[in-house]
């Protein structure tokens, strides 16, 4: 048996979606967490039941800012995830994304910590090759309104990778394709949020374009699984390595399915697609299930329970659903 060894872990927008969940999972490993967060779509809520455990600790901190810490290993999250949040000050987002990531590599750098990156399957764009793999350039408008996002990810991957040859950092880079769950932010429109609040509160359900395109949805409990495994992975490897789960469904079947999952009398209202939409998305996670041993095992139906559970949960008596559920 491994002998166990806390480790002080440093997580970069630690009080947004994907960040209270890791720093649940690490605490629950018996790890000591920094959680770093502006708090621009994260918020203490997430974390607010960890605040009183002696392995947590909060710091209000923009990654854009140099930061003087001890951690042995960073997990780099901070940076809005939403289009309608990253869109809101696309100069931001690419600010967060680089000098964020020159900050916490310069950091990695001098206290000699492991570093992973969120990057996403935005670095491919609007893909013409399906599903992605890792090899797979992407297809990315570098100036269309999704850009500041796409291409401050790609930066980052290409800051990592340099600091990885030049300095000879430990890095992680993972590619993560679209993760819904409980805590995600229930006005940042993005599809799962959006579409089961719509029809816990019997409003229109959003669909864009006509409902072809596609996506892949990963629950968040496998995700943060695949994280910590790639964490923990020898340091050999570095990624880019795909994280999602490969069963693909359109936009429309996902609204159908809500529909049904909820019992809500929404109707479905066809909206104008917004540019650069991708039109299809689904990982590749041969590269991921050979070196991590691991993938999803989360179906869609089950993840879609808990998470219109803990939206009914948060809009209490707002939601016309929680009526009818009651009489
Ligand atoms: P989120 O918006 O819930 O979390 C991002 C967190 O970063 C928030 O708490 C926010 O306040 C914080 N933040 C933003 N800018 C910051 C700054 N300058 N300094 C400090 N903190 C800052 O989003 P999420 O879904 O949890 O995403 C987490 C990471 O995973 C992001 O980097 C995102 O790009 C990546 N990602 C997520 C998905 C997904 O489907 N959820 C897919 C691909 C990639
Ligand atoms: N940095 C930081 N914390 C540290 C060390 C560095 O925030 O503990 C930041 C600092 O702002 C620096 C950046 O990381 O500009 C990159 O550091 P590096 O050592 O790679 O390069 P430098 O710019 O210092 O030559
Ligand atoms: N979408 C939609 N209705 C909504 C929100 C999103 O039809 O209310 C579509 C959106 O156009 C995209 C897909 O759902 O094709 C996924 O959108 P999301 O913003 O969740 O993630 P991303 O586009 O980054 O994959």
């Amino acid at each position: 048996m491994r002998e166990f060894k806390r480790k002080r872990v440093l997580v970069t927008g630690g009080s947004g979606f994907l960040g209270s969940h890791l720093c649940e999972r690490l605490m629950a490993d018996g790890h000591d967490v920094l959680c770093l967060d502006n708090f621009f779509t994260g918020t203490k809520d997430n974390i607010r039941h960890l605040l009183s455990n002696p392995l947590f600790e909060v710091i209000r901190h923009d990654v854009t800012f140099p930061l003087y810490v001890e951690p042995d290993e960073i997990y780099n999250l901070a940076c809005p995830a939403s289009p309608i949040h990253y869109q809101r000050d696309p100069v931001q987002t690419t600010k967060t994304s680089v000098h964020g990531a020159i900050n916490m590599l310069g950091l990695a750098k001098r206290v000699k910590a492991k570093i992973f990156q969120a990057s996403t399957s935005e670095v491919y764009g609007d893909p013409d090759i399906h599903p992605q793999p890792e090899g797979y350039w992407g297809r990315v408008n570098p100036v269309g309104i999704r850009a500041c996002y796409d291409e401050g990810k790609r930066c980052a991957e290409t800051l990592f990778f340099d600091y990885y040859r030049q300095h000879r950092l430990r890095i992680k880079v993972a590619r993560i394709f679209n993760t819904y769950g409980p805590r995600m932010h229930p006005n940042d429109g993005r599809v799962v949020s959006n579409f089961i609040v719509q029809a816990l509160m019997g409003e229109p359900i959003t669909v864009y374009g006509d409902g072809s395109q596609s996506r892949s949805f990963c629950y968040v409990s496998d995700m943060i699984e695949a994280f910590v495994r790639f964490m923990d992975a020898p340091d050999t490897f570095v990624g880019p390595v795909n994280l999602g789960n490969p069963v693909e469904f359109t936009i429309l079947e996902l609204a159908e399915r809500i529909i049904a999952m909820t019992g809500s009398r929404s109707t479905i209202r066809f909206k104008e697609l917004p540019s650069d939409d991708p039109r299809q998305r689904r990982p590749d996670i041969g590269l991921a299930r050979e070196t991590l041993g691991w993938e999803p095992t989360v179906a869609l139906e089950e993840g879609l329970g808990e998470t219109i559970a803990y939206f009914d949960r948060m809009l209490g008596s707002r939601s016309p659903m929680a009526l009818t559920q009651e009489g």
